[in-house]
């Protein structure tokens, strides 16, 4: 029984320190500038950044706030984010309570202010959470559909802010969308084949993949990936990989893989990712990889490990 207290209490310190190691990332802010000529758009975190670019194409400039390899969660704006963002035409956020800075932010703004301010979720098929019936889940980015939706709203507000080239973003719209639609397609193909439907992640973000493909998730942490999990969650998890005989724990790369490195050690199965495509990281940027190349290499690792 000493033993696993000792190892219990060894993963909960694991836990803060994944805490702590987050925390320091959130100081960075992004670089871009505005570009005179061009469409000005703010977005608040990676996938925004990603459908805003597909639509706009070269007539907007894109300028995403949350660094390359930075855990957007817990990150805040500093004064040069703040500066962007006033200065952009368009500025594109999630809503369903994922950025908790957004707030102060738009109501700091003049009245005078021009400034076209998108909530990407609204109209999202949203999914409450169970701990609060008033809250959301706001990773509704992870369901292909529901990015169809995110990038109409993105549409909109590029159309407005240049009616000169409706075609054009209304064209790149279509095409995009039409490649959601695709990826939703490979995911209900492959998923419906898998004889599991059960996965263990590390953090709590993807109920909108569960909900839209028939799977069921147990999380070792919360909606925010540094939530730190209490004993009776990490007994919980392992229960959960006995009781449907899983051989994985999934972990994603913005976030230490530590403690579900600790958990599948101690359960006696592997580890792989499962990205919540929250955030690339420079090499991802780098290599070319984009939230549809992300979501099809989770569709690979996930019929691996529902097999
Ligand atoms: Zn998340």
């Amino acid at each position: 029984m000493m033993v696993r207290n000792k190892r219990v209490l060894y993963i909960v310190l694991l836990a803060i320190l994944t805490v702590v190691m987050a925390g320091c990332g959130s100081t960075a802010s992004s670089k871009a500038k505005m570009v005179q000529g061009k469409v000005n758009v703010v977005t608040s975190f990676y996938p925004l950044y990603e459908f805003t670019r597909n639509i706009g194409g070269e007539y907007v400039n894109a300028i995403n706030l949350v660094p390359a390899g930075v855990e957007p969660h817990d990150w805040s704006p500093k004064s040069r984010d703040i500066k962007n963002m006033t200065q952009a035409q368009v500025f594109v956020y999630q809503g369903a309570g994922f950025e908790g800075w957004v707030q102060d932010f738009l109501g700091s703004l003049s009245a005078d202010s021009t400034l076209k301010v998108v909530e990407a979720s609204k109209g999202a098929d949203l999914i409450k959470t169970t701990e609060n019936k008033e809250e959301y889940d706001p990773h509704a980015w992870l369901s292909p559909l529901n990015a169809v939706k995110m990038a109409n709203n993105i549409k909109m507000a590029l159309i407005e802010a240049d009616p000169a080239h409706k075609d054009v973003f209304e064209q790149n719209y279509t095409e995009y969308a039409a490649k959601l639609t695709d990826l939703d397609a490979r995911y209900k193909k492959e998923i419906a084949l898998t004889s599991k439907k059960e996965i263990a992640v590390s953090h709590h973000a993807f109920a909108y993949l569960c909900r839209d493909y028939g799977l069921t998730q147990m999380s070792i942490m919360g909606l925010s990936p540094d939530a730190e999990p209490t004993a009776q969650d990490l007994k919980k998890m392992n229960e959960f990989l006995k009781e449907h005989g899983l051989k994985y724990i999934f972990f994603e790369e913005l976030v230490s893989d530590k403690l579900a490195k600790t958990l599948a050690k101690d359960a006696k199965v592997d580890t792989m990712v499962l990205n919540p495509i929250e955030g690339l990281t420079d090499e991802q940027m780098k290599a070319g990889k984009d939230y549809i190349s992300i979501m099809d290499e989770n569709l690979k690792n996930l019929v691996i490990a529902l097999q």
